[in-house]
């Protein structure tokens, strides 16, 4: 079968590959499901492994397939699934279970192991390809009516998980009663975010760098969130303006941010940080008066990485939820498709720049 891959360490890398086809049987149980690739997305983590930053193929494998923000219809089970069948539009977590205790309970996304198994990033093959094989325990059914964003899915677990973080981590104060968030960062996950927060019912401000009118402005607006470029009003700006957040998201990748984030946290407040920062930069912070305004207000900041399958389902939820109050607002990050698994090279051209104003670029492999 076709997939896209990368000979990991080398730049730019990324071609089409013919590689072998799975079968169900390759998961040992008759867990195994066949999976015809409908839509798979690219973001900034397959930049990185085709830049050569990020990434490793199987152990013995010349190369990695790529993909992990994935979108499929069943098309074979094994005898020991009963909870899937062939037709059921699924989506695949990332990461597999390692050795630590967290992994045992199923809850990978949390491994204190070293290394990690991650699907089209790390040392696991991904998603785009004609077809994959995974065990049924991986796998969230999408329902029908949200099948048109389902390869959202991937992304939104990341703001799911991060947001659960947060609320388990303040029930801490038994009586907290957020109202106002701050996104920083209006990419995917930015969005995505402001989203799942709105549902929540958040008043938010997201932050973002790229000047009205834009698209991105205006899918915020549609959600009843403000938009504030950082050149005109910085993050710590717009919180003595407009007040102090008590839950701040940070997903800019651009982690100078962070000490922004910080800054603007109320009392009691919790700083969520998702962004995967490959790099070495350094800055110069206002230590003093950040520790000082996080001991005497009781603040928090918590990391998180991935989603187990608890937050896929969530996610599904959400979803139709989103897509009840905010119809067809899911379907509009949806901006660039590519067709086929040989328009990688436009697939990768878009993704680095290319194509203006692209929210969400992603390979439409094959159709329903
Ligand atoms: C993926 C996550 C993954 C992270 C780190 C992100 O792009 O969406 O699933 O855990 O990269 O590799
Ligand atoms: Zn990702």
């Amino acid at each position: 079968m076709k997939a896209i891959a990368v000979i990991p360490g080398k730049r730019n890398s990324a071609q089409v590959v013919e590689a072998p086809r799975p079968s169900v049987a390759d998961v040992p149980g008759g867990r195994g499901v066949l999976v015809k690739v409908l839509r798979v997305g690219v973001d900034g983590t397959d930049r990185e492994i085709n830049d050569a930053q990020y990434g490793k193929a199987p152990d013995g494998e010349p190369y990695l397939i790529l993909g992990h923000e994935n979108f499929g219809q069943v098309e074979a089970v094994g005898p020991g699934v009963a909870e899937l069948a062939p037709g059921d539009y699924v989506v695949s977590t990332v990461r597999r279970p390692g050795s630590s205790l967290y992994d045992a309970i199923g809850t990978q996304d949390m491994t204190t192991d070293d290394v990690y198994y991650e699907r089209g990033i790390n040392l696991l093959h991904g998603f785009l390809s004609d077809h994959y094989v995974d065990s049924s325990d991986q796998m969230v059914r999408i329902p029908r009516g949200v099948r048109e964003v389902g390869v959202l899915l991937e992304p939104l677990t990341v703001v799911e998980k991060g947001i659960v973080q947060a609320f388990e981590v303040q029930r801490r104060l038994r009586v907290w009663r957020p109202r106002r968030a701050a996104v920083l960062g209006a990419g995917t996950i930015g969005l995505l975010a402001t989203l799942v927060l709105r549902l929540r019912g958040f008043e938010v401000t997201t932050f973002g760098k790229t000047p009205r009118p834009n698209r991105i402005a205006a899918l915020l607006e549609a959600l009843g969130a403000r938009y504030v470029i950082t050149s005109d009003t910085s993050v710590p700006q717009a919180a003595r303006r407009d007040g102090a957040y008590d839950l701040v998201f940070e997903a800019s990748g651009f982690s100078p941010l962070v000490f922004d984030g910080m800054g603007a946290l109320a009392k009691n407040g919790v700083l969520v940080l998702s962004s995967v920062t490959g790099g070495e930069r350094k800055v110069e912070v206002d230590a003093d008066r950040l520790n000082l305004g996080f001991v005497l207000g009781n603040k928090v900041m918590v990391g998180t990485v991935n989603a187990n399958r608890e937050y896929f389902e969530l996610g599904v939820r959400d979803m139709t939820h989103a897509e009840s109050t905010y119809p067809g607002w899911l379907t509009s990050l949806l901006t660039h498709p590519v067709k086929g698994l040989d328009g990688v090279g436009e697939l990768f051209d878009k993704l680095n720049g290319g194509a203006k104003d692209a929210i969400k670029v992603f390979c439409e492999v094959a159709a329903p």
